[in-house]
């Protein structure tokens, strides 16, 4: 299924993110975890891609065992920072060949140990280069950062080059993990103002490891509200605590994003299902409701 046709009908899309294991017992945790994730019947689920290609084989076998196993629409990440123009198409074609019709185009961050290779500065070099060897087959999924991209001089900067990314032919976009809503209400005011109305799928990352957390967040730049990382920080070395208030800490968050009207929620999972099953379950109301989802 190709996820721009069904979000183009209005539907509300659920998605899972997974990154591809490194050994068997991985693979296993990761089986386990989609087992218990497929009751959601989410729309898609995501493979990330080590950029530089540190994950190639990784991530095309994990997207090629889930399509053949569960029949579910996978979407791979490509990342086209240091790999050049052959390799990127010799993978596309790949995902071509076993039937995937999506693609998150991302340009991911340049690894300190892979040789630059030039061809790709930036994701929409990414996009155009997926439109022009592969027209329609690909929809496309970018990202796109509701407090602005770390590099970006400013936020409105950010959105244009996200246009680019969207004019070159990208269908809709993904958000990076945010923990405050208004960054992603002032996103989207400013997404209408310069005529960007794409499907904007939000990325919801829930808290289960605070330090784990703050690292992330520092590496993307988003911002924990200070109330919550006060209230995190004093139970840090208590696992359950930490959980506890994250999930009830996602679920508000997700609950004022219904209600705003979002067109849906990619779970950024780290390959374990307890998170986002406690999330699901207690906004099934919401959003499996008879003619809200299905
Ligand atoms: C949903 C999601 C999934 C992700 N999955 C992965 C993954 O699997 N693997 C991975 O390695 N990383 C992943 N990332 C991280 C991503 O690779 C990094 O955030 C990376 O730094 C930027 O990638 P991009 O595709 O957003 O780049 P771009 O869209 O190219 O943007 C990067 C920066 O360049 C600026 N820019 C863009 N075009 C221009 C231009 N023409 N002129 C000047 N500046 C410009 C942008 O404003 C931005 O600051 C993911 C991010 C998100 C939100």
């Amino acid at each position: 299924m190709k996820i721009c046709d069904y979000l183009r009908e209005g539907n509300f899309s659920l998605s899972f993110e997974f990154f591809p294991p490194k050994d068997e017992k991985g693979k296993i945790q990761l089986f386990q975890t989609l087992d218990r994730l497929l009751k959601f019947s989410p729309t898609f689920v995501s493979i990330t891609y080590g950029a530089g290609g540190s994950t190639r084989d990784r991530t095309f076998n994990t997207v090629k065992e889930i399509k053949e196993k569960y029949n579910l629409t996978v979407m791979p990440h490509l990342t086209c920072v240091a790999h050049d123009k052959k390799e990127v198409l010799e993978i596309l074609e790949t995902y071509k060949e076993i039937g995937i019709e999506n693609i998150l185009a991302l340009r991911g961050d340049q690894p300190k140990d892979a040789p630059k290779k030039g061809f790709c500065k930036y994701a929409v070099d990414l996009v155009r280069l997926i439109k022009e060897y592969f027209g329609k087959h690909f929809c496309i999924g970018v990202a796109c950062y509701p407090e602005g991209h770390q590099e970006a001089k400013s936020l409105e900067e950010d959105i244009d080059h996200l246009k680019e990314k969207l004019e070159a032919g990208a269908d809709f976009a993904i958000t990076q993990m945010f923990f405050d809503n208004s960054y992603f209400f002032r996103f989207k005011e400013l997404l209408i103002k310069k005529g960007i109305n794409v499907p904007i799928l939000v990325g919801v990352m829930p808290i289960t490891n605070f330090k784990q957390i703050k690292k992330f967040a520092d590496m993307c730049g988003a911002t924990i509200p200070l109330d919550l990382a006060k209230k995190l920080s004093e139970v840090q070395d208590k696992p359950e605590e930490v959980f506890k208030i994250g999930v009830d800490y996602a679920i508000k968050q997700c609950e004022e994003l219904l209600d705003f009207g979002v067109d849906g929620f990619h779970i950024y999972t780290l390959n374990k299902a307890e998170a986002a099953e406690n999330i699901l379950e207690a906004l099934k109301d919401k959003i499996f409701s008879p003619g809200k989802r299905f």
